[in-house]
């Protein structure tokens, strides 16, 4: 039988920690403690390239730093390669994932003689080219017939805890998406999806910025035959120039040194009040300020609710 709350935090080791991913693991955190769960961290590392060697240790010990300390010992993904070529070999034996061999120029030069290509976050919709076949071409990347996956239509409903009511229609507005990359590696949606259910995760906290892939990942889970957590997407932290704090453009580490005051700044950004008065007598001032916030965050996000 599975547990009543199981939630993750899961970074990937492309740099430490930042404010912005501190706010979602001391949400995740919160949120497992309010309802008296278990909290996981996984190291998501399967865009290998990106990576930075090391930088798992990094981040655990940034975390440890807040009083955020996993469960269990951490899962990391790429020593997982074999659970998600099972969940692609199911998807291709029940027809729903194909081999594609399209270049992005290939995708252009398609998307291009459609009239009305879609774009979606700068990115061409996948115009489809390769779902009835190859035409003898080498197989790059494989991606999931969405039409295919989803027999009811692809418009997905969901509701998340922060945000409230949710729609997205997959087939139109994000189309096939990959599963296994052209280079070999397995894609997030994939990798996210299977871990989630193998780790048998009930809740996922992350941050707004990932609310746009749930859909993505809600058809998956259909397609796998698992069952969907339930989601809450934290605010984004903005940086001085106005955009979301993220390492790609450059966001700074928080300070693991004052790790008291990147909590108070993270619990600030998730709504919570301050840490409580007299804190700094207390005998151990981070434990007593994280439950001081699990308190108000039970009040915020009531568990009882869902
Ligand atoms: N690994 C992803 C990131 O660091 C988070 C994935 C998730 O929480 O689903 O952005």
């Amino acid at each position: 039988m599975g547990e009543r709350y199981i939630g993750r935090f899961a970074p990937s080791p492309t740099g430490p920690l930042h404010q912005g991913s501190l706010v979602a693991a001391l949400a995740s955190w919160l949120d497992a403690r309010a309802h008296g769960g278990r909290w996981l961290v996984r190291i998501e590392d399967v865009d290998l390239p990106r990576c930075v060697p090391g930088m798992d240790v990094v981040i655990l010990g940034q975390l440890e730093a807040c009083g955020l300390v996993p469960d269990t010992p951490p899962v990391v993904q790429s020593q997982r390669s074999a659970i998600y070529q099972a969940a692609l070999d199911q998807l291709v034996a029940a027809g729903l994932a194909y081999p594609c061999a399209c270049s992005r120029k290939d995708i252009e030069i398609a998307a291009a003689r459609t009239g009305r290509p879609r774009e979606r976050n700068g990115e061409l919709v996948y115009p489809g080219t390769c779902r009835h076949g190859l035409n003898g071409l080498p197989a790059r990347a494989w991606r999931l017939d969405v039409a295919s996956a989803c027999a009811d239509g692809a418009v997905v409903h969901w509701v998340d805890r922060r945000l409230g009511a949710q729609t997205q229609d997959v087939a139109t507005e994000v189309g096939d998406f990959v599963l296994r990359r052209a280079d070999g590696l397995w894609a997030y949606q994939l990798a996210v999806v299977v871990d989630d259910a193998a780790q048998g995760i009930t809740h996922v906290v992350r941050g707004a910025d990932l609310a746009d892939n749930t859909p993505r990942q809600v058809v998956l889970q259909r397609a796998l035959g698992l069952v969907t957590p339930i989601y809450l997407h934290t605010p984004l932290v903005l940086g001085d120039n106005g955009e979301k704090l993220s390492k790609q453009n450059g966001a700074r580490a928080f300070d693991s040194a004052a790790p008291l005051d990147a909590l108070t700044a993270a619990a600030a950004q998730l709504g919570l009040p301050g840490p409580p008065p007299a804190l700094h007598a207390s005998d151990d001032p981070i434990r007593a300020a994280l439950s001081h916030w699990v308190t108000a965050w039970r009040a915020l996000y009531n568990p009882t609710r869902e």
